[in-house]
């Protein structure tokens, strides 16, 4: 096996233990790869073991490998980074799925610019008001939902958070579980939480999508 595909098994059991400790079926939890950074040729390896879905942070990025790939024909690419206006173009045509939905404008730009399948959605919320990091605040989550949720091409299917870097995995949980609270308040049913360094203890709380690179990649070659 190549290192890639070791690494993508060595996930999914962790995955499958994390779901069978709380009771969950393995196929509730959908396995992201992200892949920003690393080439086509990593993303073929894991295709090869069976990966089909991939993220990424960058949207040119994206296009790019979508554009280089599209002859294999079953990939779907989840682009989980920031979004500026002028590049929601290469997400409307290329994403199954945006998990970092913070902006009214972004999202009128991917509605107007999307065509077949709804892009499925998700609203990055900043739990720990952290200025270096996008996504609204809790508070402001519901009334940005009302104002996004009836675009045509859009599925809001949930909420996605990137947690304040910690020590230990444990320590992410708080946020988990109150982006869970949120996400059941406001009746989503999707949650997009947990990387390589906290994604058991996201499933713990109820991560529907995890996104993991590292822990299937390796290290990232800097950009
Ligand atoms: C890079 C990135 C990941 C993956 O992080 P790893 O630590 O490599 O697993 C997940 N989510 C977002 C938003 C990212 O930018």
């Amino acid at each position: 096996m190549s290192a890639v595909a070791d690494n993508l098994a060595t996930v999914r059991r962790r995955i499958e233990s994390a779901c069978a400790r709380v009771g969950r079926s393995a196929g509730s939890v959908e396995l992201i790869a992200v892949s920003k950074l690393h080439s086509a040729a990593s993303i073929l390896e894991c295709r090869a073991a069976g990966q089909l879905d991939f993220g990424e942070n960058y949207a040119q990025e994206m296009r790019d490998k979508a554009v280089e790939l599209a002859a294999v024909g079953d990939l779907r690419w989840h682009a989980i980074g920031p979004l500026q206006l002028n590049k929601a173009k290469y997400v409307a045509k290329h994403a199954d799925a945006f998990h970092a939905l913070d902006r009214a404008d972004v999202a009128g730009e991917l509605s107007r610019r999307r065509s077949g399948k709804p892009l499925r959605c998700f609203i990055e919320i900043n739990l720990a008001s952290e200025a270096s990091k996008r996504g609204l605040e809790a508070s402001r989550a519901s009334e940005f939902l009302d104002s996004v949720r009836q675009l045509p091409g859009l599925e809001i299917v949930g909420l996605m958070c990137l947690p304040p870097m910690a020590a230990r995995a444990d320590d992410s949980r708080p946020y988990f579980l109150k982006l869970k609270e949120l996400a059941v308040e406001l009746k989503l049913p999707q949650l997009s939480m947990g990387t390589t360094a906290d994604f058991e203890v996201a499933i713990e709380e109820g991560s529907t999508a995890v996104r993991v690179g590292t822990a299937i990649f390796g290290e990232r070659p800097s950009a």
